[in-house]
């Protein structure tokens, strides 16, 4: 396969472009190599600049649900686009747009629109501290909700520890605000609160992980900190940015059955276009300003071409039996590819929770927390990855993120790929 526009472009890239690529896993640093420039996609395909096609497992990092360039969102846009770009001034679309948020998440009373799923974890968090008026708030190791501050920040191993900074430029002051606790573990969550409980404002978590490869909640791990908020007084957030539409239609709160606070949202509520959101309980969102003192903007929030986009796909996927095809071809995946390892020898498992999934090299039946994922065949993973490229198969260019399917991605994908596979795991075996 040549590759040689991407290495060129590559190297181009890096003149004015921090290591290439404006963010960073794009650089494939995790996998090493140089990564592929891609030019078009259309359905379940990806087109690179030098014209190869892989089937694409990454979806532009979850949105695109629908498959790729769908002739009904693109519709969508080109009509929207043809009245104006922005208005900085309501829409209707954004009514539209709120109606049917609240419809499908019946948690959600009153929902602000922004511009990415980063603006909408930071902007809930600052939501729980107006409400309550309290400042430490609880994350978990491994779990990601975008570069706010106050949440790129890890514990130190074993024992709870106040939050060091995991970026140079998060000051201490503020990372000493963040509790991180392991993913999955109610009993340090229940000891953190028996100390804190009374400054604690907030509990943020990916209901599903999907930021630590995919690890799903524990049984009972989601209702748990929702009591635990409840007995506290703290806000619960899921943040739905990954896990919104993805794992149902109701999200991962109308498939564990749980209701949090506030909930973040993200990825295929823009169908493709920048777009985040944030709602939740009526009284909490009244503080948001108009309503209430906590203040939160944004010049291109609610942007009309970015509605219209997310009303279709939200339309689309709403299509009777949309999930239980979606998920029943991530099955036809997970299951093809344990079968071909196994059929290798290869170590090897999967997760799935809907159209969401993970590869873990392991002799580990299952993979249930942060530990685990790191125990991993890192360089197994890598080796995988880059032969798959190499048989048109595009995966995230780390072990560390989840993969996702889309509704164009056919029977014949799933038996492509899963042949690929079977090659690449002989090949690992020897
Ligand atoms: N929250 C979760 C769970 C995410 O997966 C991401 C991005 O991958 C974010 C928040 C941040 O969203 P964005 O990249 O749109 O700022």
């Amino acid at each position: 396969m040549v590759t040689t526009r991407s290495q060129d472009l590559f190297t181009a890239a890096q003149q004015h472009i921090p290591g290439g690529v404006n963010s960073p896993v794009r650089a494939f640093r995790g996998v090493g190599g140089t990564p592929l420039f891609f030019q078009s996609a259309a359905g379940s395909k990806l087109i690179d600049a030098d014209g190869n096609s892989y089937i694409d497992y990454v979806g532009s990092w979850g949105p695109m649900i629908l498959g790729h360039a769908h002739p009904d969102v693109i519709a969508a846009v080109i009509n929207q686009a043809a009245h104006g770009l922005s208005f900085g001034a309501p829409t209707e679309l954004e009514v539209q747009m709120a109606d049917k948020v609240c419809a499908l998440i019946p948690s959600i009373e009153l929902v602000r629109m922004v511009s990415s799923g980063t603006e909408a974890t930071m902007s809930a968090l600052r939501l729980a501290r107006g409400y309550t008026g309290r400042d430490k708030i609880i994350k978990f190791e491994g779990c990601y909700h975008g570069h706010v501050d106050a949440l790129l920040v890890k514990a130190g191993s074993g024992m709870l520890t106040l939050g060091e900074p995991s970026s140079p430029g998060v000051p201490a002051a503020l990372a000493e605000l963040t509790l991180t606790l392991r993913y999955n573990d109610l009993d340090q969550v229940r000891d953190t609160f028996a100390k804190f409980g009374d400054s604690i404002a907030a509990i943020i978590v990916e209901p599903v992980a999907g930021n630590m490869n995919c690890i799903p909640p524990a049984p009972g791990f989601l209702q748990g900190l929702r009591d635990i908020c409840d007995r506290y007084g703290s806000v619960l957030i899921f943040d739905e940015v990954m896990t919104g539409f993805r794992v149902g239609l109701n999200g991962a709160q109308g498939l564990y059955g749980i209701k949090p606070d506030l909930t973040a949202l993200g990825k295929v509520i823009g169908g493709g276009m920048p777009v985040g959101a944030f709602g939740g309980r009526r009284e909490i969102m009244e503080k948001i300003s108009p309503l209430g003192p906590v203040y939160q903007a944004g010049t291109l929030s609610g942007n009309p071409i970015a509605m219209a986009a997310g009303l279709k796909t939200l339309e689309l996927i709403s299509a009777p039996d949309f999930y239980s095809n979606l998920t029943a071809t991530t099955t036809q995946l997970t299951q093809g590819l344990m079968q071909a390892a196994a059929a290798a020898g290869i170590p090897f498992t999967t997760n799935q929770v809907g159209a969401m999934f993970g590869l873990f090299f392991t002799n580990a039946s299952a993979v249930t927390n942060y530990a685990q994922v790191m125990a991993c065949q890192q360089a197994q993973f890598n080796s995988f990855f880059h032969a798959m490229l190499a048989h048109g198969v595009y995966f995230a260019p780390s072990a560390y993120e989840a993969g996702f399917v889309s509704a164009a991605h056919s029977a014949v994908d799933i038996d492509t790929t899963v042949t690929a596979a079977a090659d690449v795991f002989k090949q690992l075996a020897h």
